[in-house]
């Protein structure tokens, strides 16, 4: 069951908190996206939050969210769907046909194949490029040391348009270095777009200069089991 007053409550107290945040840091309130992450939501949420007025939506799954998405889209041509999970190159069709940003370009081969079906289907998306920030083995992300290679690369080599970087942090510990060391790795860079912060800790990352926050869990609830 899907609570529509309790999404638009959340979400309001979500937004009120982003604006806190941006004036404690000085900051722009349209400086900040809130991405609003659904993923193991149905799609009666996604629509409680539509109703409210948000737009900005994430998914992690290529398949989850081409079940939920595009009859929503239908309703609402102007939502944005980040993909903020894993794309394997098999799922680079339908996510270039679903999505309107790839958070997660994290390797050469998934930059190429990005590409040439970008070409392929005529469409542009905006890319985040995914650092590996606490160089954890099992985790997705180009390692902070490759990323200036790898963002040179995708820009030129590849034509994407690079619109900033994305991290998850390591669990259990205090992200703020993290969100130093990607915000430090996107002014190297050139780059604007700081994809950083969950329900826990947005507010650490808004003052760390994150434009796009990915809320999930205080928005919509605990999470559905897959
Ligand atoms: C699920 C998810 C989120 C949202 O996490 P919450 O803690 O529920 O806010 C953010 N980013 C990524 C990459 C996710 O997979």
């Amino acid at each position: 069951m899907t609570d529509a007053a309790a999404i638009a409550e959340n979400l309001a107290a979500i937004r009120s908190r982003i604006a806190a945040a941006c004036s404690a840091a000085m900051r722009d309130l349209e400086s900040v996206t809130l991405v609003a992450v659904s993923k193991t939501h149905p799609a009666e949420a996604v629509a409680a939050a539509l109703a409210a007025g948000h737009r900005v939506f994430g998914e992690n799954r290529v398949q989850e969210a081409q079940a939920k998405y595009p009859a929503l889209r239908a309703h609402h041509p102007d939502l944005r769907l980040h993909l903020i999970g894993p794309l394997q190159t098999n799922k680079v069709k339908e996510a270039v046909a679903l999505f309107d940003v790839i958070e997660t370009v994290d390797r050469p081969r998934l930059a190429e194949a990005l590409a040439k079906e970008m070409a392929r289907q005529n469409r542009s998306l905006d890319c985040f490029i995914e650092v590996n920030v606490g160089a954890e083995a099992q985790k997705a992300g180009i390692a902070p040391n490759d990323a200036a290679d790898f963002i040179a690369e995708c820009r030129s080599r590849w034509k994407l348009r690079v619109g900033g970087l994305m991290c998850i942090p390591p669990e259990g510990q205090d992200p703020v270095p993290f969100f130093m060391k990607l915000a430090d790795i996107a002014a190297q860079n050139g780059l604007k777009g700081l994809s950083m912060g969950m329900s826990a800790d947005f507010e650490a990352a808004i003052a760390c200069g994150a434009s796009h926050v990915r809320v999930g869990t205080a928005i919509f609830g605990a999470r559905n089991p897959v």
